[in-house]
Formats: C-alpha cells, structure tokens, sequence
C-alpha cells in the first residue's frame, strides 16, 4: 500500500449512524458521530409537513412493520412519513448531517427487509395522488401509491398501466426493479412505461431525471433495484387503453404436472403478445399438490379458447378445474389481486387503511430464469423439487412459479434500460410461507430447500429478479444487474457518492 493511503469502511452501529472506520498505513481512528438528540428529532418533526414516529408513540409498532410478517425485529429510531418531496429532501439532509443509517419505503414489501433500517425510515405512502394528462396517455404517480389504487384510479378514465397482481405493493418498489404482471408481454414491464421521474438526491436536491435530464439516472431507475440512487418521490408512465380482457384457469392432477409444464413451456413461447400465463406447480402443505396454469387474455374468450385448445391436446389429459371467461378489467385485477368480491377500500392491508382487511404473510423466497424450453429431465428434477418439499416440510406451503416474459419484455435491449433480463422463456421464482403454528423445524427445512434448489436445481448462470431480493444470493450484483452492473455502479458514484443509500444488497460504487 502507498504510504499515507487511506481504506475507509462505514458500518451502521446499533443506534442506526454511519461509523467510518478509516485506516492508513500507519494508523486507524474510528469516528462515531454524536447521535440526534430528542431536540433534534423534535426539529426535524416540527420541519415536516407529515410526521414523524418515534419508538415513544403509540403507533410505532405497528408503523415499524413490513409486509413481511418474518421481520420481527425491526427498530428503526424514527418513521418519516412525508407529505411532500421537500419533507423527503428535509430527512436525507437529517440524516446526512446525524449519520443516521437511511432506507425509503413505499409498500414495505421488501423480501430481504431493505426498507426498513436501524436508522431512518423514510416512508412515502402519503404522497400516493394520481393525476392524469389531458389527453390521458401519461400519468403522474406518487411514489407511496399501492397498486390497487393505481388499477383503480386509472380506470376510471379507462386506462391501465401494466405492473404486478399484489394489491398492496408500492409503485416505487414494484418499477425501480421491474414490474412484472398480467399485461406485460403486450405493454411492457412498469419500468418500460416509464417516462420520467422526480427523486430526491443523496445531496437533498429535488431533481427530475427524464430523457433529456440526469438521463442516466432515469436509465438506472429503471430497473435498477429500489434504495440505491436516490428516492424517488413520483412516476410519470405512459398509459394505455384498457382491452377486453378475458381470464383463464386450468388444473390438473399432480401427475399430469410433468405434461402440462412440458407443453405450457412450448406454447406460452409461441403465444401473442395479448397472452400471458403463469405455470404453478405447488405443494399445499398437507393438502396435497397441485399443477396449473392461469393467466389474462386481451381479447374475446373465443379466441382464447381457440388458443388454449393446443396447450390442452399437447398435454392430453383432462383438466380438472377448467374456467375461461370475460371480465371487467377491475374485477380481473381484483380476481389476480386475491381480492374477489370486495372493495378497492378492502383490498389493502389493515396497516394500510382503517377498511383493509388483507394480512401480512411470513414467507421466502429464491427466483431463477429460464432461457428457452427445459429438457425433459430439468422439467423432472422440477415436479421433484415440488415434491421434496412436501417430504421436508409437510405442512409448510410451497410453490415453483414459471411467470412468462417475452412479447414487449423481451423487445427491450438488454442496455437500454438497467433491467437487463430480456432474452428469457420465463422467471421462476420458488416460494414457501407459514403461519405463526408452523414448527420452527419445518421453516428452517423451507430455508434449507430453497438453498438446495439455487445449488442443485436452478441454474446459477441464468440470474435473479433484481424484485424478488434474496439476502441469501451469494453472487447477486452479477444475477440481478449481469451487464448492466458496471453502469448502474458509476451512476452509483456520481449521484451517491457517499453511499448514504446502503443496505446489504446496495448498487457499490464504481471506484
Ligand atoms: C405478495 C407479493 C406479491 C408480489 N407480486 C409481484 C408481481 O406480481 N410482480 C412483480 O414484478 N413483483 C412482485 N412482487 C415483488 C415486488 O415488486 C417487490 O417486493 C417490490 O420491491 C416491492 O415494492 P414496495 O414499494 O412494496 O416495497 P418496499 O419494501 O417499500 O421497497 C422495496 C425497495 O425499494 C426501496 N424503495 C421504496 N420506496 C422507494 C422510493 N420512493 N425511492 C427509492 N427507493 C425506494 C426500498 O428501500 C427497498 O429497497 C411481489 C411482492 C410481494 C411481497
């Protein structure tokens, strides 16, 4: 090493502030910054158009909370909830100047947990207005809106804007890392119908990043994983007419599982860009196993049954369940949202609404790609993997998910936006949750599946969803970003050079 030269780490202690470590050659001094004082928390609150939670309010527990009901321990020292990009710009200065630890939250749907932190939460689901163009062909979306209430509030100007089937998940999250969802392979993911978007930067300067400004930071948001550049505070997408939509769904015995896999692979890749269709294979936990496939049509469930005929006859056995139907695009949002037959106002988590009815879930998760049709054997070693998961862990639910990409994902080039996964057949994303009576020995069994599963079955060249995090990813800069990393890293340094966005999975910088 030169003499003189200097390493400098910053860690996040326990009281959620940034520790800089700082070696030379000849000498190493740790500076540990002075935490806020209650004066300063009380001036930062009294600065905010919103509020601010502090661990003494009534609310803080359950305002702490994520989605995720597996993060039980979540202490963050303060939640910002702000009603204004200044209020956004206010906490990352607070934090700048306290070295308090910083992580953004929309949905709080997370799968490692990254929106919540020991430091600052800086939660934006007050700034959830939707506001449409003349002409309604773009929208502007505020950064906390929940997908539901996108759905809906676009629709009523008969309008959609194609992202993902969970009701609750925030704008933000689901379209800084993809947006995946029922209409993608006609209108793109979310990310591809974004147009611009205002953030606030590392600095505290509100800026707005679009073709012609901080165009490369435009280019890193989409795709470029949440909680890494700067946050975003809202969207401006690009809409598009709502079509007749028509759903499907098709199951079978387990035992037809291998054929309908086998056939859905080849059909799926030469489908329309008016279908898309998921193939599910599941293990109940403890009430058997299940193989379907469902999935959205834009068009007349005639057309769609002439389509289906010929996954039907490649399979060759009966379904056992067999639904084909038209639906108003809010109620096929509501069927995929798992929110059939209640209100918008219903379909929101009780932290999220006084009239949510919908629950947290404990659960995890690894996701995997698929480049084109899976050999005979891999489809076997798939149904297999299903099924040790039930020997492993029978009460434990669980599921291998093949969701199609192609059509309008696919036409994207790998480097025109962050998202870089655009020569797939499919993501397959591998789940299994519990309940708070499920034995700890049979969740630590799920975990142990799912490590078996990246190691043994899924294939470690193909990547990972950069939306499905999973702090277990050994190798993830490579499987989320592949190409596209050395950019997103030099974005990195140039917006955020002081890493104030940071959590175990963040973008690094480019030295
Ligand atoms: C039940 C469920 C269903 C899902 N279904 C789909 C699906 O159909 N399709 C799909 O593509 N994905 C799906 N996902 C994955 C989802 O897209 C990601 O979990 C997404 O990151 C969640 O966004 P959020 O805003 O709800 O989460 P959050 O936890 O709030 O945020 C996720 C990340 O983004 C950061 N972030 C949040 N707000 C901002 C901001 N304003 N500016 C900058 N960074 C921010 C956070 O710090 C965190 O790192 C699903 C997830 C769950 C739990």
């Amino acid at each position: 090493m030169v003499a003189g030269a200097a390493l400098v780490a910053v860690a996040i202690d326990e009281h959620g502030r940034a520790v800089t470590t700082t070696t030379t050659t000849t000498t190493t001094t740790t500076t540990e910054p002075a935490p806020p004082t209650t004066a300063n928390w009380s001036a930062l609150a009294a600065s905010l158009a919103g509020s601010l939670v502090l661990p003494s309010d009534p609310t803080y527990a359950g305002d702490a909370l994520l989605y995720n009901a597996k993060f039980v321990d979540l202490r963050p020292r303060a939640i910002a909830y702000c009603a204004s990009a200044s209020d956004v710009a206010r906490c990352v200065d607070f934090a700048g100047e306290h070295q308090v630890a910083l992580a953004a939250r929309s949905g709080g749907h997370s799968y490692g947990g990254y929106s919540s932190c020991a430091g600052l939460v800086v939660d934006v689901s007050r700034l959830s207005s939707i506001s449409l163009d003349a002409g309604a062909s773009s929208a502007t979306v505020g950064a906390g809106a929940k997908l539901i209430d996108v759905y809906n509030g676009l629709a009523r100007y008969d309008r959609l804007l194609p992202s993902g089937s969970c009701p609750t998940v925030g704008i933000a999250g689901i379209t800084l890392g993809g947006g995946i969802g029922v209409f993608a392979r006609k209108y793109g993911l979310t990310l591809d119908n974004l147009r611009q978007l205002e953030l606030v930067t590392a600095d505290g300067r509100v800026v707005t990043a679009s073709d012609v400004d901080h165009a490369d930071l435009l280019w890193a948001s989409r795709g470029g994983g949440g909680g890494n550049f700067a946050i975003a505070t809202s969207f401006t997408f690009t809409l598009h007419p709502i079509p007749e939509v028509t759903l499907f769904t098709l199951q079978y015995p387990w035992p037809a599982a291998a054929a309908l896999l086998e056939a859905w692979q080849h059909w799926i890749a030469a489908a329309p860009d008016e279908l898309w269709a998921d193939c599910q294979l599941l293990s109940q936990g403890g009430y058997g196993y299940l193989a379907q496939t469902s999935g959205v049509y834009c068009g007349s469930p005639a057309a769609l049954t002439a389509l289906l005929a010929s996954l039907e006859g490649a399979i060759g056995t009966a379904a056992s369940y067999r639904f084909i139907g038209a639906k108003d695009y809010m109620d096929a949002m509501a069927i995929e949202a798992g929110c059939a037959g209640i209100s918008v106002a219903a379909c929101r988590l009780s932290t999220q609404g006084p009239a949510g009815t919908l629950s947290r879930s404990a659960y995890s998760a690894k996701s995997s790609y698929v480049d084109g049709p899976m050999s005979a054997a891999a489809i076997a070693g798939v149904v297999a993997a299903v099924e040790r998961l039930a020997t492993d862990a029978p009460t434990v639910g669980g599921a291998l998910a093949f969701d199609a990409y192609g059509g309008a994902i696919n036409r994207v080039a790998a480097d025109a936006s962050a998202f870089v996964h655009r020569d797939k057949l499919a993501c397959i994303q591998a789940t299994y949750s519990w309940s708070s009576a499920t034995p700890d020995s049979e969740i630590e069994a799920g975990a142990r599946w799912l490590t078996w599963l990246g190691a043994e079955v899924f294939d470690p060249t193909s990547g990972a969803y950069q939306n499905y995090i999973d702090p277990t990813l050994a190798d993830w800069p490579r499987a989320y970003y592949g190409a596209n990393l050395p950019r997103l890293e030099d974005v990195k340094r140039r917006y955020d050079p002081e890493n104030r966005f940071t959590f175990a999975q963040s973008i690094p910088r480019a030295s």
